[in-house]
């Protein structure tokens, strides 16, 4: 069975895609089976899988209304022409086109609406490693069916002086969800991305952080990398864009750190 990862912070601009991207990338490349869905209307996740969204014909928003199965829905993630990229194993990809914006305010009177994205999941878990859901920023009713599908989360966060009170409204939110929809929700940690080690402040947070969550704090630290914030413009992921870049190695090292904490969930 997969294990389903939320990929959530309500703050906006952290890095959630970065993340969700690169881990996906990172694992198809350690040669796990992944499923990346976009529960995002920006389709930011979508479009960084080198999959268009303005060219969908399906998206999740189809797989929300129940209109199809997500093995209909499903496309792969695309890495263009270039001989170097191909080499890069891929992912599948349930992505999200712009008429998803509208399907928070559709779901309000639906039955079941927090839970449809977790019930169209069931059908595929299996023939996954992991699925990895990228959340909007926010704590919406899309968010809420990502939070409600998943087994865990994983809260990318900057080291800045308000990331620590962010991250108590996320915290209870997350308590709020296992409490009464989903018992099996828990952080699977926090990952300290575009860190800057010559900026005390950020090395003072990232001391607190580890102080108050202890090993929820993952060990891998993303840097602040150029070559991640260029590789979207490619449709790409830093770890297939440039590999040997200082980000792109962080996040393999990072893919690498999840297979082996889940051995130990
Ligand atoms: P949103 O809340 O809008 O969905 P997000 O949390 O998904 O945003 P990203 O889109 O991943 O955040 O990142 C925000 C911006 O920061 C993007 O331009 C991205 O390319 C850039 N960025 C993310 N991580 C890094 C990094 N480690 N180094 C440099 N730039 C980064
Ligand atoms: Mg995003």
């Amino acid at each position: 069975m997969a294990h389903i990862f939320c990929v959530a912070n309500q703050k906006g601009g952290v890095g959630k895609t970065t993340t969700t991207v690169n881990l996906c990338a990172g694992l198809a490349g350690l040669g796990q089976r992944v499923l990346m869905v976009d529960l995002d209307p920006q389709g930011n996740a979508t479009m960084g899988s080198g999959v268009d969204k303005r060219k969908l014909e399906l998206s999740v928003y189809e797989v929300l209304l129940e209109a199809v199965e997500v093995s209909q829905a499903k496309t792969r993630s695309h890495w263009g022409d270039s001989a170097s990229y191909q080499k890069h194993p891929t992912y599948d990809v349930l992505g999200a086109s712009r008429e998803l914006a509208g399907a928070e305010l559709e779901l309000v009177n639906m039955p079941r609406r927090e839970k449809r994205l977790k019930e169209a999941l069931l059908a595929v878990e299996k023939d996954y490693d992991f699925i990895l859901i990228d959340c909007p920023p926010s704590l919406s009713l899309l968010t809420l069916n990502g939070l409600c599908s998943a087994n865990g989360v994983i809260v990318p966060m900057q080291c800045e002086y308000f990331a620590l009170e962010g991250l108590t409204d996320l915290v209870n939110t997350i308590k709020q969800v296992h409490a009464n929809l989903n018992k099996e929700l828990k952080i699977i940690g926090l990952l300290r991305v575009m860190f800057d080690p010559r900026v005390s402040l950020q090395v003072q947070v990232s001391d607190q952080l580890k102080a108050h969550f202890a090993d929820k704090v993952f060990n891998a630290v993303i840097p602040r990398n150029v070559r991640l914030a260029e590789a979207p413009s490619f449709g790409l992921p830093g770890v297939v864009y440039d590999p040997a870049a200082k980000g792109s190695v962080a996040f393999i090292a990072f893919a690498q750190e999840m297979i082996d904490r889940i051995k130990k969930l």
